[in-house]
Formats: structure tokens, C-alpha cells, sequence
């Protein structure tokens, strides 16, 4: 099984990734836990020139098609692998990231952004995807009030249009949508409870 773990930087998880590794193990499953690149050694050199050059320097499709790049390395060697040798794959971001943050975010739109990842990954899906959902807004109000300046907030338009996509996406694709503002414990076990009852 291909479970797939989504939402904005700070949203909990690598916490809700570590606690469902636990649960696993402790059934006695086989268990993979895994993030984006992915620790293949040419998705990790990929992920190093995308974050030198991220941004200003770098045109989002190329930004696009390196993400795209990196994940058809993770899925093929290593994700794809591990599914059919029977191991519950658990992976922080996937797919859906890169139509949130590519997508939405470099305004590329996610249809496009789509295409190439279908290409990248040969179509392999996630069984269940869970997307860790935060206020976008309290957490401006919380920068705004520890004092971020205009300038520091230029990037908010970005962090903005990213958590919409987001939220867009989750409605669209049938996605398990999780509120990370509660306790990573309720959050766990929301998600549990999903994958037993849904998805046993
Ligand atoms: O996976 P992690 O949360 O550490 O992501 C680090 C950064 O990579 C994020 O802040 C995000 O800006 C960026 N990212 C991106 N596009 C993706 C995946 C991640 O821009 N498809």
C-alpha cells in the first residue's frame, strides 16, 4: 500500500509520518518510511540544484520538470519496488505537491503540471492520500504579529496561492483532509481511524 502525506512546510508531517511508522511496526507490517527526493542519490543532487536555484534564477517549468525528474527516480527505484515486495509505503509529498507549489504557486497551472508528472512516475498513484490542512491566515496574522515586515511577507502571495491550490486539489481528487492545527496525537488518530474504517 501507497500512503502519500501532503501540506505546507510546518504542517506536522514528518510527526503524523513517524507516529503511522510506529503503528505499522508494531502490527508487524513492512514498513518503508520515505520523503521527497527520496534519498536516491541522483533525486537527492536534483532537490540540491532545484533549492540553489529556486525562485528568482530558475524558470518555473524548469523548477517543474526537475521536481517531476526527481520523483520518476524515488518512485522507480525505490517507492515502486518496495510496494510490490509488500511494504506499506508511507511518503511525505508527492504528486500533489507539485501541483499546489508548481501549479498554483509558479501559476504554471496544474493540468500542465499534471501531464509531466503522469509521465514521471508511468501514472503510479497513492492508495490514500492525507493532506494536513493549516490556516493560511492565522498563520500571517502570527507572523504579522511577531512583527514580519512587508518585505519579509512578499513571499505570503506565494505561501497563499500554494495552501488555495491546496485546498482546491483536496476537494477535486478525493483527499483526506486533516486539520493540523490539532494535537499531532488527535491528528493520528483521525487518520488511523480513516485507514482502518476506509481503507483497511
Ligand atoms: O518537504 P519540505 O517540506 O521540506 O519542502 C521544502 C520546501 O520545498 C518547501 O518549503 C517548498 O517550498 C519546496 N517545494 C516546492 N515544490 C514541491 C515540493 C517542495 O517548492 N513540489
Amino acid at each position: 500500500k501507497f500512503i502519500v502525506l501532503e501540506g505546507s512546510d510546518g504542517s506536522g508531517k514528518s510527526t503524523l509520518a513517524g507516529k503511522l511508522k510506529d503503528y505499522y511496526d508494531q502490527r508487524g507490517a513492512k514498513v518503508l518510511l520515505t520523503r521527497e527526493p527520496g534519498g536516491t542519490d541522483l533525486g537527492e543532487e536534483i532537490r540540491d540544484m532545484i533549492l540553489r536555484k529556486q525562485g528568482e534564477e530558475m524558470d518555473p517549468r524548469t523548477e517543474a520538470l526537475l521536481y517531476a525528474a526527481s520523483r520518476a527516480e524515488h518512485v522507480f527505484k525505490k517507492i515502486k519496488p518496495a510496494v510490490e515486495e509488500g511494504y506499506i509505503v508511507l511518503c511525505e509529498r508527492y504528486i500533489l505537491s507539485s501541483l499546489a507549489y508548481q501549479g498554483y504557486g509558479r501559476d504554471l497551472g496544474p493540468q500542465e503540471v499534471l501531464k509531466i508528472n503522469e509521465f514521471a512516475t508511468g501514472s503510479f498513484r497513492p492508495d490514500v492520500t492525507f493532506y494536513l490542512k493549516v490556516d493560511w491566515q492565522k498563520t500571517l496574522q502570527r507572523k504579522i504579529d511577531q512583527g514580519g515586515d512587508r518585505l519579509e511577507l512578499a513571499g505570503d502571495a506565494f505561501f497563499k496561492r500554494v495552501q488555495e491550490g491546496y485546498q482546491a486539489l483536496a476537494q477535486s481528487k478525493g483527499i483526506h483532509v486533516l486539520d493540523a492545527g490539532k494535537t499531532p496525537e488527535e491528528i493520528y488518530q483521525e487518520c488511523i481511524k480513516i485507514l482502518e474504517e476506509v481503507h483497511g
